[in-house]
């Protein structure tokens, strides 16, 4: 039996907001943008405010220029990601220096981030990895020390909570989450960017939509409204179209469904996968909730079978998987920026045995069952 790596959920529910939203005669940014920011804020609380946007890469752009980093500032990133969330402070000029990562969470390790702070080192990056809880309080008190501004990295974390607080609703300068087609939630395309700092979303909305004023920008949210506007800075083009954001509205209101279906698979392989010569990945400590967006094993260097062989052995059986990720640092681009004697023993041990498995909400029990049948065949 076929299994793929990923297949979303999309209900009637959502094909009928799209429809309506087509129908309406308004498309792009309006009224469902609207309503989707306010439901996305109150869903995190903590007195956020959402900005939506078409990309969790746009939404790290919006939150590099909000801060103010730019040429000659140092941002630390864990290497263990997607090439985004360095990418992003590339695009204002500021230089991403690598960390490496914790061996369980695979989360920034901020002893190694400690020993990679100079005095441009300007902001903090974290990645929820996979949807594991990072350590705030932690990570808070560590750019509190030494005066970072933090922009966290949640494409893979909705929802996700940690010392009874969402991920999102913690107080940073801003938090990105992704709606891209195979992540927690979707919109096809899509992110928002959340912050407790008003003008921090301010500066967000300005740059959003080309820098127009915001007096003039339900010039494109209402129809009718003053054709008079004015430009305050050279933005972007990273609104969210209403088509996606009513999408968004109804995968907002499954997310915890979503995330209890997702728990239940990784539960299922956390407890027919144990014993074998692979690391499983930790569930979020104290009372707190993974999001299961991904689940990444470490196959043992002494197990039967290596990394790539488990690889094929799964795409023989039809089973899809993939491989979170090759850390930047081994990256040709990022590769050549590193500063010299930088070392990520951790995220190169991690990625000779990674292997991540299918998980989805959908997920059928004779699915998990196969997956965890050939691994079995393959490592026992
Ligand atoms: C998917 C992803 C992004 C980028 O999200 P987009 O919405 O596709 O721009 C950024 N960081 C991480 C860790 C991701 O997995």
């Amino acid at each position: 039996m076929a299994v793929p790596f990923f297949r979303p959920s999309i209900g009637e529910s959502e094909i009928e907001a799209a429809m309506a939203v087509l129908r309406s005669g308004w498309l792009t940014t309006g009224p469902k943008c609207q309503e989707f920011e306010r439901d996305f804020a109150t869903f995190l609380g903590g007195g956020v405010e959402a900005v939506a946007v078409n990309s969790a890469t746009a939404g790290l752009h919006l939150a590099a220029e909000a801060c103010g980093l730019g040429p000659g500032d140092e941002v630390l990133a864990p290497t263990l990601t997607f090439t985004a969330t360095a990418e992003a402070f590339r695009y204002v000029g500021a230089e991403p220096v690598l960390v490496d990562v914790e061996p369980s969470s695979l989360t920034i390790d901020l002893v190694d981030a400690e020993r990679k702070l100079t005095p441009r080192s300007k902001a903090i990056a974290p990645v929820h990895f996979g949807g594991w809880p990072c350590d705030m309080e932690a990570i808070i008190s560590f750019a509190r020390r030494h005066d970072l501004k933090i922009v966290e990295d949640a494409a893979h974390a909705l929802p996700a909570h940690r010392d009874g607080r969402m991920i999102g609703s913690w107080d940073t300068d801003a938090c990105v989450f992704s709606f891209y087609a195979n992540k927690t939630i979707t919109t096809g395309e899509g992110g928002m960017l959340v912050t407790r700092n008003p003008e921090i979303a301010h500066r967000a909305r300005v740059m959003r939509t080309h820098g127009f004023n915001r007096d003039s920008f339900d010039r494109f949210t209402r129809v009718g409204a003053n054709w008079s506007y004015d430009i305050v800075a050279a933005g972007f083009k990273y609104n969210m179209t209403d088509l996606a954001a009513a999408i968004g509205i109804v995968q907002l209101q499954r997310a915890h469904e979503f995330q209890r279906r997702r728990q239940a698979v990784a539960e299922s392989y956390l407890r027919d996968l144990a014993g074998l010569p692979c690391d499983l990945p930790p569930r979020a400590p104290g009372d707190g909730l993974h999001s299961w967006h991904l689940f990444p094993i470490r196959v043992h260097p002494d197990a039967r079978c290596g990394r790539d062989d488990l690889i094929e052995a799964l795409a023989r059986a039809g089973v899809g998987s993939s491989v979170h990720y090759r850390p930047l640092h081994q990256m040709s681009y990022w590769r050549e920026r590193l500063s010299p004697n930088s070392a990520f023993p951790v995220a190169d041990r991690y990625f000779d045995g990674a292997v991540t498995l299918p998980l989805f909400p959908d997920m059928r029990a004779t699915e998990i069952e196969e997956v965890v049948s050939v691994i079995h065949k393959a490592l026992g």
